[in-house]
């Protein structure tokens, strides 16, 4: 295998833009990283690379790329700013999240098995169960709130613990440090091919929130149609690791699989990233000013969402966590039609699958993401007819509170 190098290049550092680089704060990072002023023109905003292929000098002798399917600049840049933002050595950038799973799953072989988180993406779910057990992984889903859930569900063919944290649609959180020191200790009799790798979607947080390389995590997961992105208008995966041989690995697989975003993609998101840090305070803000509203009304029979005092998990969102997201359910008094009725009655909070852009959105997970999920298991995972799911964006905040007044009064 050759080195990652041969795959992703980035226009080489010299040591003191390097000594910057690691003293600049988060959002100077995700301003500058990787984005440096294009050498050809002084283009001042990152170029989008729209080529597939480079003009060589002569054999053995080129500018660092060949091909696009094996790097493309407008795809490293962006690379290495995630990377930069959440303490990685190595990003590596596809067409969707789950692409980017996918790429993920495709590193372990048939017999191996996955322990993994049950409240989980609706996609994520439909990957394993549909996708990957014929191809020979096998899963189990637990409550990964509880420790002794993921230590009973190992087996000796566990090669993956698959976590997310805060989970879709019920904001549970798993104790990132907990499962860590559980499955260090669990690989300590394991020799190095039967090790527990730890995956991480940290799509819900981004690493504004929470960076679990930090924590020791083995490798990290992003939809950056969500929080990265911001603004709803790409749909981008990524995956970002600490280890050098995860990420020689990584790279190699993409090359040969060909699973990349194009750089076009690329650059809307490297646009996102730019105000993540200031979008994210805004949600975290917003989200509790309508988090304590609805916490208060006697329409609402329960909300999830962490950042309320009143949560279970509370502590553990503010060892973990810096800011909380723009995410929460919760329970409408009311019957599974006038929810429906409720979700369509707002004029602002738009009525759509999806989350993280700056527009506030509204769903009801028993008729929409998770639709497909039979009702009794629904019900089992606690995901109710009556739950409403709300991305808070980042719009006035008051308008959000009276459209919310205006729709429950509709529905009372
Ligand atoms: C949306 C989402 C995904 C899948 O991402 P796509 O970009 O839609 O493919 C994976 N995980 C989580 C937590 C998500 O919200």
């Amino acid at each position: 295998m050759k080195s990652r190098s041969n795959y992703s290049t980035r226009v080489e550092l010299n040591e003191s833009q390097k000594k910057l680089e690691k003293d600049w704060g988060f959002e100077t990072r995700s301003i500058l990283v990787g984005q440096a002023p294009d050498p050809a023109t002084g283009a001042t905003i990152f170029p989008i690379y729209q080529t597939s292929t480079y003009t060589q000098a002569g054999i053995d002798d080129n500018k660092g790329y060949c091909y696009s399917r094996t790097g493309n600049p407008t795809r490293t840049a962006v690379a290495d700013v995630l990377t930069s933002l959440e303490n990685g050595t190595f990003a590596a950038i596809y067409p969707s999240g789950i692409a980017a799973v996918h790429s993920v799953m495709q590193m372990f072989k048939p017999g191996d098995h996955v322990v993994s988180s049950s409240d989980l993406y609706g996609g994520a779910h439909r990957l394993f169960n549909e996708i990957m057990t014929p191809l020979g992984l096998s899963f189990d889903f637990v409550d990964a709130r509880d420790l002794s859930n993921i230590e009973n569900a190992v087996k000796d063919s566990t090669r993956l613990v698959w976590l997310e944290s805060p989970t879709n649609p019920l904001m549970r959180l798993c104790d990132i440090e907990a499962i860590v020191a559980l499955v260090k200790e669990l690989n300590k009799s394991r020799n190095e091919e039967n090790k527990i790798l730890i995956g991480f979607d940290n799509t819900f947080a981004s690493p504004y929130l929470q960076r679990p390389l930090d924590w020791g995590v083995d490798i990290v997961i992003h939809s950056g149609t969500k929080y990265l992105g911001g603004h709803s208008d790409v749909l981008i995966g990524a995956i970002v690791v600490k280890d050098e041989k995860l990420a020689t690995d990584i790279a190699y697989r993409q090359n040969a699989t060909g699973n990349l975003a194009g750089p076009f993609d690329c650059w809307i998101l490297m646009k996102g990233i730019k105000t993540l840090a200031i979008r994210m305070r805004q949600h975290h803000e917003s989200c509790i000013v309508i988090a304590k509203w609805l916490e208060k009304h006697p329409k609402v029979k329960a909300i999830h969402c962490p950042v309320l005092e009143s949560h279970p998990q509370h502590a553990l969102y503010k060892k973990q966590m810096d800011y909380y997201n723009g995410m929460l359910s919760f329970e409408f008094d009311g019957d599974f039609e006038t929810v429906k009725k409720l979700v369509s009655a707002t004029q602002i909070f738009q009525l759509a699958e999806s989350l993280g852009g700056v527009e506030s959105l509204i769903g009801h997970p028993a008729s929409m993401t998770h639709a497909a999920v039979p009702r009794e298991r629904r019900l089992e995972l606690g995901i109710n007819d009556n739950l409403v799911r709300i991305s808070v964006g980042i719009e006035t905040v008051d308008d959000l509170k009276k459209d919310l007044e205006q729709a429950f009064a509709s529905v009372s």
